[in-house]
């Protein structure tokens, strides 16, 4: 039987850029990203995350939207640049949630899209994760891509979701960041 892979999304194609990957995981999209603003975008994030869950046969899940609370979390951070102190704020909240969530629903294993931007500081978007697995006794699903591969993951990426007509967002998420 396969283990239970939970994979904390937030943008479709960075996801299909793991599909290589993740063959041997009974994997679940989980997607929960409440520093998306506005709303339109956020629905249409969901949407095209959604559709790749549809048209690859994976199972999802759309955590709380409670973009409230992000803004109380990030209060004082709103002029820190982008990969400052704001993102690895964000970053530490769709994690905890991502945990809390396979924790709380039988999963072994989680991992997350966000380790796959170029623009982000993937060292600290991997060691906080691994630290929140052995706290909660799960396995953290590792990828530590060198900046090129991650280009050329999403480039492939890209080209394998045109049929499909997706919506690729132009700016990372937050209202800061827009
Ligand atoms: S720039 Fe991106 S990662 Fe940073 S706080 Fe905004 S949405 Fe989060």
């Amino acid at each position: 039987m396969k283990q239970k892979l939970l994979f904390h999304t937030c943008c479709g194609i960075c996801f299909l850029s793991y599909l290589d990957f993740i063959k041997d995981y009974q994997t679940t999209i989980f997607f929960y990203n409440p520093n998306i603003h506005p709303e339109e975008e956020y629905q249409k994030r969901l949407e095209a995350v959604k559709k790749i869950a549809e048209e690859f046969k994976f199972d999802f899940v759309e955590g709380k939207y409670n973009k409230e609370d992000w803004f109380v979390a990030v209060k004082g951070l709103e002029k820190e640049p982008e990969n400052g102190k704001r993102c690895n704020v964000c970053f530490e909240i769709r994690l905890q949630e991502t945990v809390k969530f396979a924790k709380e629903n039988g999963f072994t294993h989680f991992s997350t899209t966000l380790n796959l931007s170029p623009y982000k500081d993937i060292n600290f978007i991997n060691e906080l994760s691994k630290k929140l697995a052995e706290e909660n006794n799960l396995q953290y699903l590792e990828f530590n891509f060198p900046k090129q591969e991650r280009f050329e993951l999403l480039n492939k990426a890209k080209k394998l979701a045109q049929p499909l007509d997706l919506y690729h967002q132009k700016y990372c998420g937050c209202l800061y960041s827009i």
